[in-house]
């Protein structure tokens, strides 16, 4: 199939909150449908009205959106195959022709069996030690089905509209080889295939019925999914052979696992490693659990897809930061791993802090504004007090300490509102009568400083402390106290420029007087 126009879906099902595990399989698709200048198609697939989730396909189109994926055709686009949502296809009657094409063509059959028939076959199975107890070549023949009763059995049956699914007719021993971008060959034999159920009783097609009729009819050419689904697989090849469909079926590639941190197991949504295990903030309906998102948190959509990708993916070089962009012009299926990639919470932290120092300080001001103005309410006081290039400054002196915007406050608010205490260990081994007078005359040399600069004060400052012989070093954490309360934050003369003059002379006047208090 050289030529052939490179379509992808993502086709999660709506059984609730889209996980980061998801966003990455759906970040994949993209990433390689983008490169090869095809389609990224989200289809819902939602046949298991059962496990439904109200509210779980707005977060799903929303959730991308944030992540920075686009959606060619879809849900929530539209597109030239729509409906793109299984139950709808269903209704249109998309799905029950190919069943029956196959029951037509024997390679499937209807199956009556009831529930409770079904459990007793697994307890004779499990009785007769049979290792995975399944509906299959062996089995099947003890059961109530088209394959052992009599055709007018069986349209008597049909007749009197009793209860059927339709099963695919499995082979007892034949070869199922089938290639992954990821794994390479795969070969399994039929005998540890089930006779997958393809409709259930109602007529919704299950999920393995389902996609394969879509995938044919939407034209995909790939289709990526998460690992769990490669014992499927071999069960999908005989669906697209018996159906006629063996040389268009989409390439295959199943994606590895993401591991909890430690690389124990598979990440769960409930991990605890204290970092968001969705996009967005979930509530799920059904269970009333509520789950941190990413964005909630103060994660920028750009770190977050950057961090998933290399999450299975490594580009062969040390290249750690990519754009979207740049994820698109590198990715390939190639340099995606077989073994599962851990999930690393400092570095998810690490990569946040990359873009935040990209960004430039107008931006980030932006982004801190409305964190800045709620705590300065809280304080009874207002955002308007302090000019824009003021907040842009604090951001600039802030951002290098910090992860994520919401910790400016924490790092910087003694530029908005002066100290009323002095961090009690500097001040305990720093504040001496010399100490004392020093900060006198600092106060008042800047008192008469004209050029109120990086670099003026603290000439100044030097100057001050070799006249009256002291080390200036010494007295250095100290006047920071005096000026912000605590003992570390950007670099000195730095906030002292940007606090202004009347500013610093008024805070050291008034640490002179409450410390000596
Ligand atoms: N509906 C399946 C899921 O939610 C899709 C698997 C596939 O991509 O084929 O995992």
């Amino acid at each position: 199939m050289e030529n052939r126009r490179v379509r992808l879906r993502f086709a999660p099902s709506p059984t609730g909150g889209l996980h980061m595990g998801g966003v990455r399989t759906a970040l994949f698709n993209y990433l390689f449908a983008k490169k090869h200048g095809g389609d990224f198609l989200l289809r819902i697939e939602d046949t298991d009205q059962t496990r439904y989730v109200k509210g779980a396909e707005e977060y799903i189109v929303a959730a991308l959106e944030w992540s920075g994926i686009k959606i060619d055709e879809g849900v929530s686009v539209g597109g030239p195959h729509a409906p793109y949502r299984q139950s709808e296809r269903k209704e249109k009657g998309i799905y029950q022709k190919y069943a029956d094409q196959l029951v037509a063509s024997g390679h499937a059959y209807y199956a009556f069996d009831t529930a409770e028939e079904l459990d007793a076959m697994r307890k004779r199975l499990e009785a007769a030690k049979v290792a995975a107890p399944q509906y299959n070549s062996v089995s099947r023949q003890t059961m109530r089905n088209s394959t052992t009763l009599s055709e007018d059995e069986v349209k008597k049956l049909l007749d009197a509209k009793t209860p059927y699914v339709i099963r695919l007719k499995v082979p007892r021993n034949e070869e199922i080889r089938f290639h992954d971008i990821i794994r390479g060959w795969v070969v399994v034999n039929s005998s540890q295939v089930d006779d997958k159920v393809l409709l259930k009783s109602d007529g919704m097609p299950t999920y393995h019925l389902a996609h394969i009729v879509d995938d044919y009819l939407m034209e995909i050419s790939h289709a990526v999914r998460g690992e769990e689904w490669l014992p499927s697989a071999p069960a999908h090849i005989l669906i697209y052979r018996y159906l006629g469909w063996e040389e268009v079926m989409p390439q295959l590639a199943h994606l590895p696992l993401i591991l909890k941190p430690d690389g124990n197991g598979k990440l769960s949504k409930r991990d605890k490693s204290g970092l968001p295990m969705f996009p967005l903030n979930w509530h799920d309906e059904n269970t009333g659990e509520n789950y941190l998102g990413y964005r909630e948190s103060g994660f920028f959509p750009e770190a977050f897809a950057n961090m998933l990708a290399m999450l299975g993916w490594n580009p062969g070089t040390t290249q750690e930061i990519f754009s979207m962009e740049e994820l698109i012009q590198n990715f390939s299926f190639e340099r995606v791993n077989k073994s599962g990639a851990k999930f690393d919470p400092e570095k998810t932290k690490w990569y946040n802090q990359q873009y935040l120092r990209k960004k430039s300080d107008a931006e980030l001001a932006k982004l801190f504004r409305p964190i800045l103005q709620e705590k300065l309410n809280e304080q009874g006081l207002s955002i308007d007090n302090f000019g824009v290039s003021y907040i842009e400054g604090v951001c600039k002196l802030v951002k290098e300490k910090s992860h994520f915007v919401a910790e400016f406050w924490e790092s910087g608010k003694y530029f908005f509102i002066a100290p009323s205490s002095y961090d009690a260990d500097v001040i305990k081994k720093r504040w001496n009568e010399q100490a004392a007078s020093f900060i006198q005359e600092i106060s008042v040399a800047y008192r008469d400083l004209a050029d109120f600069t990086f670099e003026e004060t603290e000439k100044t400052f030097k100057a001050v402390a070799e006249k009256m012989g002291i080390g200036a070093g010494s007295v250095m954490q100290l006047f920071r106290v005096c000026l912000s309360g605590v003992g570390g934050g950007p670099v000195l003369f730095e906030m002292v420029e940007l606090l202004g003059k009347n500013e610093v002379v008024k805070r050291l006047e008034h640490a002179l007087v409450n410390i000596n208090k």
